[in-house]
């Protein structure tokens, strides 16, 4: 009877060593995908793993809450875990393989090489969270030799990560292609994340003035405002509600997320970035009571001032 049942509905094979992955592995054939979470699922995260579904023949998902993308006065032992739940989750969608070690054994030693993603580090998130994003790279990388996907997925949610990752695997030659997934977002708008669970029934309700803002930010952009007009839009929003703390408010170069300079812009920078192919993010990280978000949308200048050329 099991040979009735379609192998992509099968529950997947869970592997919590090495070994056990490496055997997982062993047994496939075609191509790979991977999509690396750090559990507590949802929809965004099952956006990844569709998408993977249609991008390859076998799909592996890792489940690890990863240390050393974490400070020490952050939420390493509060994230929440939810591997059941992760596990039901998933299983309509027939992934292969769920990876889900151990802090242990994915570091039995602690790490002594480090890497260094550059600029891209420094800024933004990287300026609020200093060893964070060379944490994530250094988690992509070891999975990626564990897993050696031909294709791994990545979130626009997190589009800071999203472009550390294309330039760790440019800069490393690292054997993969590298997919970003647009953002899934709650029908009020609020991007889908594992943290919007820490917020309580007011701050849910607050916390919509980020995709607000976002909003309002780019229609100022579609009407050719110029950075500076698009951030403080985006910034006012925010400003007026209640019991939203602002981290950032920026517009950066989607590639190397240089940050675009806001004082006495006169000129579109934004429409003379896309008329040269290289979009533009409207980003901002902000504290709804106790619970940091992040979000972004890719900004599409007026007709207005992409006529300026
Ligand atoms: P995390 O478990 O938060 O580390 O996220 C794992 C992957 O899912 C990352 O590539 C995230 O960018 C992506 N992701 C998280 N939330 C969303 C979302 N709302 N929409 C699209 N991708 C997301």
């Amino acid at each position: 009877m099991a040979d009735a049942v379609p192998t992509r509905r099968r529950r997947p094979a869970i592997a919590r060593t090495r070994g056990e992955l490496a055997e997982a592995l062993s047994n496939q054939r075609g191509t790979r995908a991977l999509v690396m979470t750090m559990g507590a699922l949802h929809e965004g995260h099952l956006s990844l793993v569709r998408r993977a579904r249609e991008l390859a023949d076998q799909v592996v998902v890792s489940v690890f809450v990863n240390p050393t993308q974490f400070a020490p006065d952050e939420d390493y032992d509060a994230y929440p875990r939810t591997f059941d739940a992760d596990l039901g989750a998933l299983a309509p969608l027939g992934a292969e393989v769920v990876f889900a070690p151990d802090a242990s054994e994915v570091y039995p030693v602690p790490a002594s090489f480090t890497l260094d993603p550059g600029p891209i580090a420094r800024v933004l998130e990287g300026a609020m969270r200093p060893s964070h994003l060379a944490g994530v790279a250094l988690v992509v990388t070891k999975f990626l030799h564990l897993v050696h996907p031909d294709v791994a997925l990545f979130g626009q949610k997190d589009a800071q990560q999203l472009a550390m990752v294309r330039l760790l695997v440019r800069d490393l030659d690292l054997p993969v292609r590298i997919e970003g997934v647009p953002i899934a977002r709650d029908t009020d708008g609020l991007a889908l994340s594992s943290r919007n669970q820490y917020l309580s029934g007011p701050d849910r309700v607050h916390a919509r003035a980020l995709s607000r803002a976002l909003r309002e930010g780019a229609r100022r952009a579609g009407q050719a405002a110029p950075a500076s007009v698009v951030a403080a839009a985006a910034r006012a929003v925010l400003e007026a509600e209640p019991n939203v703390d602002i981290d950032y408010v920026a517009l950066a170069d989607a590639e190397t997320f240089e940050v675009r300079g806001l004082a006495a812009a006169t000129t579109n920078a934004i429409a003379d970035d896309a008329a040269s192919g290289r979009p533009t993010y409207l980003l901002l990280a902000a504290r709804v009571g106790p619970t940091r978000l992040i979000d972004n949308v890719i900004l599409t200048p007026g007709p207005a001032s992409g006529g300026r050329a």
